[in-house]
């Protein structure tokens, strides 16, 4: 009956995993994408030898054997560890929060005069049951931190007051007592060797991709193409905005080549305080140890999501996420068609989530409850 069994709209981590494994139990897959080039938000362009995070800088760490197993089918991955260094004013911390931006920040030495110092700093903000992320990082570690390292960058990266974001953004972060500078608290990290548009294209192989394909126009044109879509876009432009709009964030990136082989010494660089415009800035040769003469850099501006833009965070707070909820009932009765990815589900995924998720979804397929 229809020329396909899925059409799978996004070439993403999602779509491709999807793809990969349809095709694999021999579906016939069709994958459209919008942009002109596959893998979504990973891919990477080639600049002066280097692979550039067009769509931000992306780090691939998770604590599950199946997920990290499942990507070394596709890629080796080199053991780069992410270890960011935040600028706050004239003055430099190391991340996450640990003993290196303790000692920094208070001269102190030992883990319990860090403890002794962020209990009497807690103390005196009287949280005791945090509401929202303002509370939350005070009561991880007490007002200098949450002043000089979260407040500022948070602020422009989501463009809201602290207090009026879910705690659990913060949450990501780890805490510790120990001179331990990994970003992660994960027991696999890496890059993988060749970059990431490798990887979806290893998992789209011998499947059919079309690139510069509108989902919308394409329906209207193909309305029984597949027999099942899985759509990977804004949940909310795919229902019209019915309900009214998310909310997303999107970055713009200033993007550099220097004349010099190393700018920053480091791949991440983020800027805390308020005053700076950008969050961060990325010198991209140093996730895979780059060699080369010149270096590419990526300054990363964050804004608020019009239509026109590229979306890249969900705003999961509250209002949002009720809005989100009627949306996901809509999808639920949307037949034939699974919604999943960031941005079909409007979650604040990681790598390793996303492919988890793909992974789930693709298991209720196969005992037949999509
Ligand atoms: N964050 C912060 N200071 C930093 C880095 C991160 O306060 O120097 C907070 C900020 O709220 C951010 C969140 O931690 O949105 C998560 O940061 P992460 O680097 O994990 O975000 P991503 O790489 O996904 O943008």
């Amino acid at each position: 009956m229809h020329q396909y069994d899925y059409l799978i709209v996004g070439s993403g981590l999602y779509g491709a995993v999807m793809a990969h494994e349809l095709n694999k139990s021999g579906k016939k897959c069709l994958v459209i994408d919008k942009r002109d080039h596959i893998a979504g938000n990973i891919y990477c362009e080639d600049i002066e030898g280097i692979h550039v995070h067009k769509y931000g800088a992306h780090i691939f760490h998770t604590s599950s054997k199946r997920i990290w197993d499942y990507m070394n089918q596709f890629a080796e991955f080199n053991n780069y560890i992410n270890s960011p260094i935040a600028i706050y004013k004239d003055e430099l911390y190391n991340l996450p929060f640990n003993m290196n931006t303790f000692s920094k920040m208070w001269g102190i030495r030992t883990p319990q005069e860090a403890k002794d110092m962020i209990a009497k700093q807690v103390a005196e903000t009287g949280i005791t049951e945090p509401q929202n992320l303002e509370e939350q990082a005070l009561s991880l570690g007490g007002r200098d931190v949450y002043e000089k390292l979260i407040k500022g960058y948070t602020e422009k990266q989501w463009g809201r007051d602290c207090k009026e974001l879910p705690a659990f953004i913060i949450k990501r972060l780890p805490f510790r007592y120990t001179y331990d500078n990994n970003y992660f608290n994960d027991r696999y990290q890496g890059i993988p060797i060749g970059g990431y548009t490798a990887v979806v294209e290893k998992m789209l192989e011998g499947i059919e991709v079309r690139t510069g394909v509108d989902f919308f126009e394409f329906r209207k044109e193909n309305p029984d193409i597949a027999g099942t879509t899985i759509f990977t876009g804004m949940i909310d432009e795919y229902f019209g905005y019915q309900l009214g709009a998310l909310e997303y964030r999107s970055v713009r990136f200033e993007t550099e080549v220097l004349d010099c082989d190393n700018y920053q010494g480091n791949a991440v660089v983020n800027y805390t305080e308020r005053e700076v415009p950008y969050t961060r800035i990325i010198e991209h040769k140093h996730f895979e140890f780059g060699k080369q003469e010149k270096t590419v850099i990526s300054r990363e501006y964050s804004s608020e999501w019009k239509v026109g833009m590229e979306p890249y965070y969900p705003v999961n707070d509250e209002k949002n996420m009720k809005l989100y909820e009627q949306y996901r009932e809509l999808a639920e009765k949307e037949e034939n068609v699974i919604f999943g990815g960031r941005l079909g589900g409007y979650k604040y995924y990681d790598m390793d989530k996303v492919v988890e998720a793909a992974l789930d979804k693709l298991e209720d397929i196969q005992n037949g409850m999509n």
